[in-house]
């Protein structure tokens, strides 16, 4: 599509990725040629930031501002009801505004709080862009399911998977998808001292500037392992088929093999801005942003390596998932989900993060002869309480 407008939703507009998101749109519209679209905001969705959500929305002027911790109501409506928009609390309301007609809805929040309004979107028909890989993971099928009754897309916006996504071609063809993983702040850490590993030292993420839950999974690569899941979800990919590679400078964002012997890669600056452009844009490419220019020559060499096992074991528990599925990816998540929180406020260790995860799955299978089919939210909500109890059980053990 060239010139014209398009309408887009940002849930999740405070985070790291809304902010990205939001810098994209003003570059654009500050850029617009005649033949370029404009960028219009429907709704700004946020969890409990509601200064800045305000500060968006005067900025922005979106039709509705909506702020999921229902006692910052009045706050956000006083400030933007006397300027004609519209506000709502409560996370009833940001599903209901994600319904809202656009040309595409950014998911932005951050873990399975961006389920319902992922859903809803597409279950209005309207296109997603999707950073969110928590919904992907947990209820993947029940998304595509609905994307396709309705005839939706959903763009990746994750670098690796909006990287596959724009090599993607044949998928008869293809021998392997190929995740590149930075590595995180642990790469060359020897694992001998992962038991002093502090939330601080797991937040600061080298290459990426990201929320702090995201850095912690980049760190233990429980980010990676989501990446696995996501990848499996959103191409309809076997793990075997999946590979993973450490790449420390993260240029090359991800691969695809295909059986003729061809490689294809998508590189660019580590920075969101790009991914998150081709998504808004797809299918064109209309979407010029100031993201640093590629400079191969000034950087010189990129570095390979494999994954070290024994320091990330959380790739192994992520492959598991994918060939028991069900609910397993979703009780993977929701246990990491849990165990990222214990580490934060202090009840238990980075070590002890996939073997939570992997403990709250084991107790899982134990419990649930029958595994559960993923085929309503419904069934995700209840996975997800499991999962929760589950991983909660295994922190207070290891208290
Ligand atoms: P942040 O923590 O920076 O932001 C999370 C956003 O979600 C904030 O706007 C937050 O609002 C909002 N939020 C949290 N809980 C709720 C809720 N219950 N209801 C409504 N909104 C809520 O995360 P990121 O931007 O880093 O990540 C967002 C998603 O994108 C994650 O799923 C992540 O895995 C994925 N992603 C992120 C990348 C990155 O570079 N950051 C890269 C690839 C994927 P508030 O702050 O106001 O509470």
């Amino acid at each position: 599509m060239s010139g014209g407008v398009r309408r887009i939703s940002v849930m999740g507009s405070t985070g790291s990725i809304g902010l990205s998101t939001l810098a994209v749109v003003e570059d654009a519209n500050a850029a617009s040629g005649e033949d370029d679209p404009s960028y219009e905001i429907v709704a700004l969705a946020a969890g409990q930031n509601v200064e800045l959500l305000i500060e968006q929305a005067k900025k922005f002027r979106p039709e509705i501002a909506l702020i999921s911790d229902e006692t910052k109501a009045e706050t956000l409506a006083n400030a933007l009801r006397p300027l004609g928009i519209d506000t709502a609390a409560g996370v009833a309301a940001i599903t209901e505004a994600a319904t809202r007609p656009c040309d595409r809805m950014v998911a932005a929040i951050v873990g399975i709080a961006g389920l319902a309004s992922t859903y809803a979107a597409l279950e209005a028909g309207n296109d997603v862009a999707l950073a969110n890989k928590e919904s992907m993971v947990c209820a993947g099928p029940l998304l595509k399911a609905k994307a396709r009754e309705t005839g939706a897309q959903i763009v990746p916006v994750d670098s690796e998977h909006n990287a596959m996504f724009q090599v993607f071609e044949r998928p008869h063809d293809i021998e392997t998808l190929i995740l590149t993983a930075s590595g995180g702040p642990f790469l060359d850490r020897p694992l001998s001292t992962f038991d002093s590993i502090t939330p601080e030292e797991a937040k600061a993420h080298p290459r990426w500037d990201m929320g702090a839950k995201i850095c912690i999974d980049s760190a233990s690569l429980m980010n990676k392992s989501l990446e696995l899941i996501e990848a499996a979800m959103l191409f309809d990919m076997p793990e075997s088929q999946i590979d993973v590679v450490i790449h420390p400078q993260s240029i090359i964002h991800s691969l695809i093999s295909y059986r003729d012997g061809s490689v294809l890669a998508q590189l660019g600056e580590p920075d969101m801005r790009t991914p998150i452009a081709y998504a808004l844009a797809w299918p064109d490419r209309r979407l010029k942003t100031t993201v640093t220019r590629l400079d191969l020559a000034k950087i010189g060499q990129l570095d390979f390596r494999p994954v070290d096992l024994e320091k990330f074991p959380s790739i192994r528990l992520a492959r598991n998932v994918v060939n028991i599925g069900r609910g397993a990816p979703a009780i993977l998540n929701c246990a990491n989900e849990e165990a990222v929180t214990a580490f934060i406020a202090g009840y238990c260790a980075f070590k002890d993060i996939s073997s939570v995860v992997e403990r709250a799955l084991a107790a899982f299978l134990r419990e649930e002869s029958n595994l559960p089919r993923v085929e309503t939210l419904d069934d995700v909500v209840q996975l997800d309480a499991i999962g929760r109890r589950l991983a909660t059980a295994e922190i207070e053990r290891l208290a």
